[in-house]
């Protein structure tokens, strides 16, 4: 090794440093800023409403039974017209996501037939307990503007009969 060897790899270092303090970072100062998410970023799930507040899910199930991790729970009761969640017969009076178990797949979004269950673009999971992991109907239920909008609603007689709405375009 030459005297000069050494002296020759420190001003190449150093250059490299150089180089790059003139470069836009490529690193993302989180959490106080925020990386946009791509269109088709599955993050965690909503529970999504009707304009009128009601609930879109219909306790059907059928997110759980397409879900291949088994993480969803559901139960479902049934709607009065005096305390109406959703349109239709029934409601998830249980709706619960293991998110532990969970494998952001998007099968149960797939699955539901009322577009009720939709993967968000919320990526900040973090729990202290295995427990918390299980997120319940009102963290995935979608927030409300309006009081007046919250669930249950007192509806008129006869008006939300049909559980699944009925589509303007069969090949919606
Ligand atoms: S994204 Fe996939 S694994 Fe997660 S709850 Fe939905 S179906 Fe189950
Ligand atoms: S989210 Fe959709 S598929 Fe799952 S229970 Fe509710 S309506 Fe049925």
């Amino acid at each position: 090794m030459g005297v000069l060897e050494p002296l020759v790899e420190l001003a190449r270092g150093l250059g490299q440093t150089f180089r790059y303090m003139f470069e836009r970072p490529v690193t993302v100062q989180y959490p106080e800023q925020k990386r946009t998410v791509r269109p088709r970023f599955r993050g965690r799930h909503v529970l999504k409403r009707y304009d009128n507040g009601l609930e879109k899910c219909i306790g059907c199930s059928l997110c759980a039974a397409a879900c291949p991790s088994d993480a969803i729970f559901v139960e479902a009761s049934e709607n009065t017209d005096e305390k109406r969640f959703s349109p239709g017969e029934r409601y998830a009076s249980t709706y619960e996501i293991n998110m532990l178990r969970c494998i952001y797949c998007g099968f149960c979004e797939d699955a539901c037939p009322t577009e009720a269950i939709v993967m968000g673009d919320n990526y900040e999971l973090s729990f202290t307990d295995r427990r918390q992991a299980i997120y319940p109907k009102d963290m995935l239920l979608e927030p409300v503007h309006v009081h007046t909008m919250l669930t249950p609603q007192k509806v008129d007689a006869g008006v939300f009969t049909r559980s699944v709405p009925e589509m303007k375009d069969p090949r919606d």
